[in-house]
């Protein structure tokens, strides 16, 4: 085949290509608040939360973050996001033992936590919600699945909320606009190496 008729073949590809894709993208025509579950064992499921904090905020939106976080350790989002006027940052859970020596204790942080969540999820002004690692408490059941699944059902329309955390319910997934399983092929953790800075906090 000569060089001009496999140009005209590629042309061709392309065409029929473009006319799928542009299909696609003219069927979607509808905007919503969207909910997207980050789940799985593989790694990237917060940053890419916090990826797309930094999207909105090129958008100057307004951006709600609370971290259901097992253990403390400061984390390079948190000194970088905390500083911006458009984000409300919160951490909580400092003190989940993770182990079921307190068990009161840990369902009473995960409960307060879920306080302040809901208080952003009636908020309008905020455009995305991060519920980062909200799966753990649901988890460990100490708090309410249907009374969560409410909260964001009830949210403002046009509110975007991302949820993070390995194990994400079924019923959560089902709730979802979009969910992604993480799927860990390799971790450097495994060989030894402890997590990194830049990387892993
Ligand atoms: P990241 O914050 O890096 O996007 P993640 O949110 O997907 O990770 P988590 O389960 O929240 O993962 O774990 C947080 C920490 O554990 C990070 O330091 C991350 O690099 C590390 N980690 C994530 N997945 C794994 C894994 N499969 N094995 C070991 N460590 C992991
Ligand atoms: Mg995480």
């Amino acid at each position: 085949m000569s060089e001009a008729d496999l140009a005209q073949r590629y042309r061709q590809r392309m065409q029929r290509q473009k006319t799928v894709v542009d299909t696609a993208i003219a069927r979607a025509d509808r905007v919503k608040g969207l909910l997207l579950v980050l789940t799985g064992n593989g790694k990237g499921k917060s940053s890419s939360a916090f990826g797309m904090i930094a999207r909105a905020l090129g958008h100057g939106m307004r951006i709600g973050v609370a971290q259901f976080i097992k253990g403390r350790s400061d984390t390079g989002e948190e000194a970088f996001f905390r500083k911006h006027d458009n984000v409300v940052w919160h951490v909580l859970g400092e003190g989940f033992t993770w182990d079921t020596q307190n068990l009161e204790r840990d369902m009473e942080i995960a409960r307060r936590g879920w306080l302040l969540a809901q208080t952003m999820l009636q908020d309008p002004s905020f455009d995305l919600i991060v519920l980062d690692e909200l799966t753990y408490p649901l988890k460990f059941g100490w708090l309410d699945l249907d009374q969560v699944l409410g909260d964001l059902k009830n949210r403002p329309s046009m509110q975007h909320v991302v949820i993070t955390g390995r194990g994400a319910p079924g019923t959560l997934c089902d709730a979802a606009d979009t969910v992604t399983e993480m799927v860990d092929a390799k971790h450097a953790f495994r060989a030894g190496i402890k997590a990194q800075q830049g990387i892993d906090l």
